[in-house]
């Protein structure tokens, strides 16, 4: 068995044994293997391992493997990094889900540049919710406004939010995302998705409701970017 098969066995060990610890029996978090810098060939060792869902932050790379793995049908992409609007065509024409909407704009653009014979884009708005200045995401105050706006764009199906918390802030910042995706899920009862954790901090995280924790370092290695 190689490396990424043996990784990825105790990452889903691990996330089964947290699930028991906290009784979560059905509606088990899904676990992303975030693939980003990663060669194609690390996401093939996982596929071939049974993984099906991998996460890729940047637009050019998605699809360059969406197009090196095109044999591997049923590979699930989701889109989880920042997006320029000068990059949304590629995301629209080789994603499955997108993790980071983060304004109108880039919603509107993805909508019309869905290619007609795929499925509606499933999205989830990121929500800065540490409020750090720097970072991606919407306040939480913005988030049903511009949930109104995207339940309006055919095709683009809103499933929930994403958030990435402030180092050592993650407990905070999952209680307030738990707490926003009820409200969220008052007035769109389709929009259940939680997308909270890394390799770090999903354990907090699925004591929050993640329905999706993205794991990157736990499955692939610490990311070499100078080799990019
Ligand atoms: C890189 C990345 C991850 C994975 O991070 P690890 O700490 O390696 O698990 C998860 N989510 C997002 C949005 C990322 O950019």
């Amino acid at each position: 068995m190689n490396n990424i098969a043996e990784q990825l066995g105790l990452a889903y060990h691990n996330l089964n044994e947290k699930c028991s610890a906290l009784a979560i029996v059905a509606n088990k978090p899904l676990l992303l293997a975030v693939s980003k810098t990663k060669p194609s060939s690390a996401i093939a060792s996982a596929y071939l391992a049974g993984q099906r869902h991998f996460g890729e932050n940047y637009p050019q790379e998605l699809a360059e493997k969406a197009a090196a793995l095109q044999q591997y049908r049923d590979i699930v992409w989701h889109f989880i990094g920042p997006l320029q609007s000068n990059k949304t065509k590629l995301v629209a024409e080789h994603a499955h889900w997108v993790h980071s909407i983060d304004r109108l704009k880039i919603a509107q653009r993805l909508a019309a540049q869905r290619p007609e014979t795929m499925p509606a884009l499933k999205v989830l708005l990121q929500i800065n919710i540490s409020n750090e200045a720097s970072k991606a995401g919407i306040a939480a105050t913005e988030m049903l406004a511009l949930a109104d706006e995207i339940s309006q764009l055919g095709t683009l199906e809103l499933k929930g939010l994403m958030a990435i918390p402030a180092p050592g802030q993650s407990e905070t910042a999952f209680a307030a995302m738990q707490t926003l995706s009820i409200k969220l899920q008052k007035k769109y009862p389709n929009a259940t998705e939680l997308s909270m954790g890394m390799s770090d901090d999903w354990p907090q995280a699925l004591r929050y409701g993640a329905t999706m924790i993205r794991l990157g370092t736990a499955i692939f290695g610490a990311r070499d970017y100078d080799k990019e």
